[in-house]
């Protein structure tokens, strides 16, 4: 394809993806295929000679496309939302044509430098204590975009085992590295994400599941309580994951009392995940949710989930960066330059060596939208949340499981949860909703997050039309 091949088929693909984004409506939410169905569509060996791009475009039509979950459409309800907006996607699409690789300064300076500077904004944005913003006065922190929040859990759990087993050390200098593992004990909630769990496996130390209390919260007691017990069995807490707003029911930790914890020992490293909720911070209203922020030494949110970014963009602030780099740096002569330690290398703050010029897509939605604009959208999915609550609090054979403070509402049928079951393996298998369950205080409920970026009061009674006539029907015909 040369460029004026591209000139053309790139503009039919802008025609392309504004007809499906402004369509989508009319389809299901959800494929009805079966697994395994593209291998009997599609040939078994890649192509020996080049393809007329009208026959792939027909394929993405006729295979491709039946087989997609539409996740911006607007009767998807599942998970948190995949963002997504015009800005974002053209931020990615500069970033596919610049095609740099930013693993450190020299190898795209402004990759680099725009990365640190949108993490800046975004950082003071969501107010975000000054040590994590680079430079400003005593801080020795800064951000860094990584691929998920998995990955920003997994590094910050990684410093934190680095910088305990250092300070072990300083008794020990004659033992390996490895002699502490089976002494490092990390903690978090019942209702934290699995990624605490993966982390905790790849880094070879022991996790300790807390409960949480009667609202999902941990706590700062049962937080103090198992550290006693656990320094008294002769291990070394040095990390806890905490989480404002968790993936089951959007529930949040109580960081005020678990930060004076953390401190209280000499090397817990205390993490803060707020995945999704992170981003609402950028409403003043909202910031009281963030109540002992102070106390985090690394804190993590996912513009491409709640802050119209497209996948992938995770964010993650470090209170130290050195702390941080310090556990992941190992410095070939190839990737050395001149400016090498006087400017940021990405390369040391995460896993991965090569790096998409991600920040173009933030600063662009950044830009486009405002800080303003950001915060009209968050602000009409936690009235559009509410307003679907209190649908589902009218109707009394229902009720309301969680706490409704963002755009997260968890409801349940009255009854047994086989019937909870069958209400959403039906609304799912109808392809006209898509919705997914969790566990909440021992019972198991629905999930309905808004996601779309248009939602309107329109969309939400929708919904819940269908959710009310899928469950007249199942109850009328358990009642013959
Ligand atoms: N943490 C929380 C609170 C989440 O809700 C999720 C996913 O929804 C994750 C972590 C994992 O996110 P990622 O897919 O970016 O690894």
């Amino acid at each position: 394809m040369d460029v004026e091949e591209f000139r053309v088929r790139g503009k039919e693909m802008v025609d392309y993806i504004c007809a499906y984004l402004s369509t989508l409506d009319s389809k299901r939410v959800t494929p009805n295929v079966e697994p395994g169905y593209l291998r009997g569509l599609l040939p078994s060996e890649a192509p020996e000679e080049p393809e007329e791009w009208d026959n792939i475009m027909e394929d993405v039509d006729t295979k491709i496309m039946p087989g997609v979950t539409h996740w911006q459409h607007s009767r998807f309800h599942a998970y948190f939302p995949s963002g997504n907006s015009f800005p974002s996607i053209l931020g990615d699409m500069l970033s596919d044509a610049i095609g740099c690789i930013g693993f450190s300064w020299a190898a795209s300076p402004a990759c680099t430098e725009l990365e640190t500077i949108v993490m800046d904004w975004f950082g003071k944005a969501i107010g975000l204590p000054k040590e994590f913003i680079t430079n400003s006065p005593g801080s020795r922190g800064s951000g860094v975009i990584q691929s998920s929040a998995s990955e920003c859990v997994l590094v910050s759990m990684l410093a934190a085992r680095n910088q305990a087993i250092k300070y072990l050390k300083h008794n020990n200098p004659h033992l390996d590295d490895s002699a502490f593992l089976p002494k490092l004990v990390a903690y978090c909630s019942r209702e934290s994400h699995s990624c605490v769990e993966k982390a905790a496996m790849i880094l070879l130390v022991k996790l300790r599941i807390l409960e949480p209390d009667e609202n999902c919260t941990l706590r700062g007691e049962t937080l103090k309580r198992a550290i006693a017990e656990d320094e008294a069995r002769g291990l070394v807490p040095f990390f806890v994951s905490t989480t404002l707003g968790s993936t089951a029911c959007c529930s949040f930790d109580n960081l005020e009392e678990i930060g004076p914890v953390c401190r209280a020992q000499p090397c817990t490293w205390l993490h803060v995940d707020g995945a999704y909720a992170g981003n609402a911070f950028i409403c003043p209203e909202l910031k009281p949710l963030m109540a002992g922020i102070e106390y985090a030494d690394s804190f993590n949110t996912n513009p491409n989930k709640w802050l119209l970014v497209n996948f992938d963009c995770s964010c993650l602030w470090v209170r130290c960066r050195i702390t941080l780099t310090s556990a992941l740096v190992v410095d070939p002569l190839y990737l050395q330059h001149a400016n090498s330690g006087e400017a940021i290398d990405y390369r040391h703050w995460g896993i991965p060596l090569s790096r998409r010029f991600r920040s173009l897509k933030l600063w662009f939605v950044l830009r486009k939208y405002g800080i303003s604009g950001l915060q009209k959208y968050i602000r009409n999915h936690i009235r559009l949340a509410k307003y679907f609550e209190s649908l589902v609090r009218k109707d009394s054979r229902f009720e309301v499981v969680n706490d409704v403070k963002l755009g997260l509402v968890c409801f349940r049928l009255l009854g047994p949860e086989a019937v909870n079951r069958n209400l959403l393996a039906a609304i799912n298998a109808s392809g006209k909703l898509h919705m997914i369950p969790s566990m909440v205080k021992g019972k198991y409920i629905i999930r309905f997050c808004v996601v779309n970026e248009h939602a309107t009061e329109a969309h939400i009674e929708d919904a819940w039309n269908i959710i009310n006539e899928h469950a007249t029907e199942l109850l009328e015909s358990l009642e013959k």
